[in-house]
């Protein structure tokens, strides 16, 4: 998939005070999480948390219907991670509840840790309703076979900050796993400002990724994962 690039990093920098703001905080150091402000101080809900699987209530939760479309995309490096911005017509339906599906992104390793361990990477599915209310999905990578998803935009990942704007569309649903089991619990954005009432959905399932697609992200953003967060008075289910 050829990709064009269509804002300079000059542009992004002088485009406003949203990319400026991004600017002062990262994972490392003085601008690292510790630092965050606000609700990421605050927040009694926050993400992302460790799920322990024996502490799961397993309970029948609603399927995740994924009305995902071929869509064309926007691939953005905003500075912590590449994000696809998906044009409208992709939803989710758990429920009663629809959702639009407005972008994924990546972080590694995983922010989710499943009994304590993160997995080599995650993908974010974020998601809106009507009402503003805001629910993720989280794909989780494993290294091992090569992903035929990824590969279709993996080489253009943009190694610094701007957009392209692929030539073709893509389909997030050729990201999901075969089996649609998660763990649902509510929690926030994990990056600043982290604001709370998110609706998670991990997906049980890992997908895989190869050893090469790994590092090709991994020279991009070496580690852009928040630590864990307290899962204070939270309850995670499990679908059965
Ligand atoms: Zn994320």
């Amino acid at each position: 998939m050829k990709a064009r690039y269509i804002l300079p990093v000059l542009g992004l920098l002088l485009a406003g005070s949203s990319w400026a703001e991004g600017a002062h905080w990262g994972y490392h150091g003085k601008h690292g999480p510790k630092h965050w402000e606000g609700e990421c101080q605050t927040g009694r809900a926050q993400s992302p948390i460790n799920i322990r699987t024996g502490a799961a209530t397993a309970t029948e939760l609603p399927a995740l219907v994924f009305q995902y479309q071929p869509a064309g995309v926007q691939l953005v490096n905003n500075g912590h991670t590449v994000q696809l911005n998906i044009a409208p017509g992709s939803r989710i339906r758990i429920g009663e509840d629809v959702y639009e599906l407005l972008q994924f992104h990546f972080h590694t390793p995983s922010e989710e840790q499943i009994n304590g361990k993160p997995a080599d990477m995650v993908a974010h599915l974020a998601h809106k309703n009507e009402q503003g209310e805001l629910a993720v999905v989280a794909v989780l990578f494993k290294v091992g076979a090569e992903n035929a998803a990824l590969k279709s935009f993996w080489k253009d990942l943009p190694r610094k900050e701007g957009k392209l704007e692929l030539d073709q569309q893509f389909n997030a649903f050729d990201l999901l796993p075969a089996d649609f089991g998660y763990y649902a619990f509510s929690g926030s954005l994990t990056t600043p400002p982290c604001t709370e009432g998110v609706r998670w959905q991990v997906l049980k399932e890992p997908v895989t990724l190869s050893r090469a697609q790994l590092h090709a992200f991994k020279k991009i953003f070496p580690m852009n994962a928040r630590p864990v967060q307290p899962l204070n008075e939270r309850e995670v289910k499990a679908s059965k």
